[in-house]
């Protein structure tokens, strides 16, 4: 996938003059702050615009800096990114926070070898950075781009493998021009988020559509070419919503692993053969080396991960006095259904707590 020098000017000639016209004006747009690009680069990864905007100015009017950052909590962090999802990447982003404080002297690094060396920065994210906060000649490639590249280039190749990825991040580095790198890699993105949609793509609007060997051969809806996910396994999880008096049990995930940090209802995935019941006793005793009368079913609520789904089913159960030891949680709190909202929990358990509180269950409202 070479390119002709000619072609490389005038890709990036139109691209930046539409970039010019179309761009959208995001909160992120109006700064150079390689913080602030971080911070939207890392919300961005697998969420919509929209949903960022709504986030982005919250999480940085609490955390304006990377050391206030660094200085937080990691609950006072999950609770700012709580109901964002994928909060493996809150975790990273108060790590590298943490060690750009320590290894940097607060500034976040400029250059690639140093930043993709920090939690949860990767080859994209750094490309980002650089180039849009220091201006600096890296290349991005994300879903929005693969997608521009693949049709105007004609990649026919499956981009879920990494000699695909190798070829096109060779590609998006041979087409950088020389000058206003920060606008002509946002030009690109939002070229595949406007434009050269996934499913409908406005081939009418693209000011490179003369270039593009897709729609000269009428098969944009068929690039990129991926090869079929595996089927996402659904699990069937058990949660105990265990009450002493007015007050109600949650437990803390441990920091690392799927929704680490998190606070949560106990309890866990269900073995093959087991009956929920024994599930739910069985996961709790190995969290918290406690013995649960379960009770009651109180409701199930469906919720889907990035690779799996889980139905979680929410039982109301006993506390019989036994010490609590922490074996599989990382903390506990008896906190009355009033605290609940000051704790980060899981977007599972926020639909069980909607429920509980819809039926005033124990006192919830
Ligand atoms: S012409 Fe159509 S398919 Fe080609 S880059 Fe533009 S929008 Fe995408």
């Amino acid at each position: 996938m070479s390119v002709d020098i000619s072609l490389k000017g005038q890709f990036s000639k139109r691209l930046l003059s539409w970039y010019d016209r179309q761009a959208r004006p995001l909160p992120w747009r109006e700064t150079r702050d390689p913080y602030k690009i971080w911070v939207s680069e890392v919300m961005l990864q697998q969420t919509q615009v929209r949903t960022v905007e709504a986030y982005y100015g919250r999480f940085i009017g609490r955390f304006p800096s990377v050391e206030a950052l660094a200085r937080a909590t990691p609950d006072e962090v999950m609770k700012q990114w709580e109901g964002l999802g994928y909060c493996g990447r809150a975790r990273h982003l108060h790590q590298a926070a943490r060690e750009v404080v320590e290894r940097f002297g607060d500034r976040l690094p400029d250059t690639l070898e140093d930043l993709i060396s920090l939690p949860g920065i990767g080859r994209y994210t750094a490309g980002a950075i650089l180039s849009i906060a220091f201006g600096k000649p890296e290349a991005v490639l994300d879903g929005n781009v693969i997608r521009v590249l693949s049709r105007i280039f004609h990649v026919t190749d499956d981009v879920r493998k990494s000699s695909t990825e190798k070829a096109l991040w060779s590609l998006t580095d041979s087409l950088l021009p020389k000058r206003r790198i920060r606008e002509y890699n946002q030009a690109l993105m939002e070229l595949g988020a406007l434009v050269c949609r996934v499913r409908n793509p406005a081939c009418s609007e693209c000011p490179v559509s003369r270039m593009c060997e897709a729609k000269r051969l009428s098969i944009q809806r068929e690039l990129p070419v991926k090869s079929p996910r595996k089927p996402v396994p659904h699990y069937q999880v058990t949660a105990g919503v265990i009450r002493r008096g007015d007050r109600l049990l949650i437990t803390r995930r441990p920091p690392k692993g799927l929704l680490g940090g998190l606070w949560e209802f106990p309890g866990g995935k269900q073995e093959p053969g087991e009956k929920l019941e024994d599930c739910l006793k069985r996961e709790i005793r190995e969290e918290l080396g406690i013995n649960v009368e379960v009770g009651v079913h109180l409701t199930s609520v469906e919720h889907a991960y990035t690779h799996f789904r889980i139905t979680l089913h929410a039982f109301e159960c006993r506390y019989r006095g036994d010490r609590i030891r922490l074996i599989g949680a990382d903390a506990y709190r008896w906190i009355l259904p009033r605290e609940l909202d000051r704790f980060a929990l899981p977007a599972a358990d926020h639909k069980i707590i909607a429920l509980l509180k819809s039926r005033k269950y124990g006192g919830m409202e």
